[in-house]
């Protein structure tokens, strides 16, 4: 009859049902592990693995959907940081002890952050940082003094320790921004604070809040 058909499918017996049920429930379990897989390689695609930082291609997508999603008021910060003179701690204690100094300064960057916030390895020694700011530039310079402060505390190996250099830019969420353009602004903020004898910050110019008025 038809009452028992499911498109199309006619189901006569008890036991037919009872091996319909049994299919659905085996498709279910296919689907439920191919989601799982399926969120696994993103998190891999999207990831640095040695510092399970967003990598390059996924910070710079993320600050795209959010410039891009045209919603965004307030204001934002993008970060440059990379660590002083790095290459000498290749040169001293070698290339796998520069990779457990990266790690472990990954994770004191991203202490002084919401795990909301864009957070990312770069490559190599460089990492960068986008978050939605408070309309105050006071706290934007203690968030990049905080994060020279952290990284210089660390210790790998009980006594190898490094600096970091950080160029900071703030930018106000109601204008239209290039991803280019605020990784540039960032980018050369960094370049100076490296000139200016590193182990610091330097804000770039332009960098405006309300709250600096107050
Ligand atoms: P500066 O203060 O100007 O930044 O000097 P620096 O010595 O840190 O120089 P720079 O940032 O230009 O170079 C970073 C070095 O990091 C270059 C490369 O040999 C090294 N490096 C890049 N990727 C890795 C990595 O994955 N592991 C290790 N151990 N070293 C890396
Ligand atoms: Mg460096």
């Amino acid at each position: 009859s038809p009452s028992n058909s499911i498109t199309g499918l006619s189901i006569k017996t008890r036991d037919e049902l009872q091996g319909l049920s049994e299919s659905l429930k085996t498709m279910e379990g296919k689907i439920q592990e191919y989601i799982k897989s399926l969120e696994e390689a993103t998190y891999r695609a999207e990831t640095d693995s040695m510092t399970t930082l967003l990598n390059r291609e996924a910070f710079e997508k993320r600050v795209n959907e959010v410039l891009d999603s045209g919603s965004f008021d307030g204001y934002f910060t993008f970060m440059m940081i990379d660590l002083d003179n790095f290459k000498d701690v290749n040169d001293t204690w070698g290339h796998s002890i520069g990779d457990e100094v990266i790690a472990a300064c990954a994770q004191a960057i991203r202490e002084n952050f919401r795990s909301t916030d864009f957070i990312a390895r770069m490559g190599g020694d460089e990492f960068a940082v986008f978050y939605k700011s408070p309309p105050s530039l006071k706290e934007v310079e203690g968030r990049a003094q905080a994060v020279c402060d952290s990284v210089g505390a660390v210790r790998v190996r009980g006594s190898i320790g490094i600096t970091v250099s950080v160029g900071v830019a703030v930018f106000d969420g109601c204008e239209t921004h290039e991803y280019q353009s605020l990784y540039f602004e960032a980018d050369n903020a960094l370049y100076d604070a490296k000139a200016q004898g590193r182990n610091g910050f330097i804000v770039a110019p332009g960098s405006r809040t309300p709250g600096d008025l107050g």
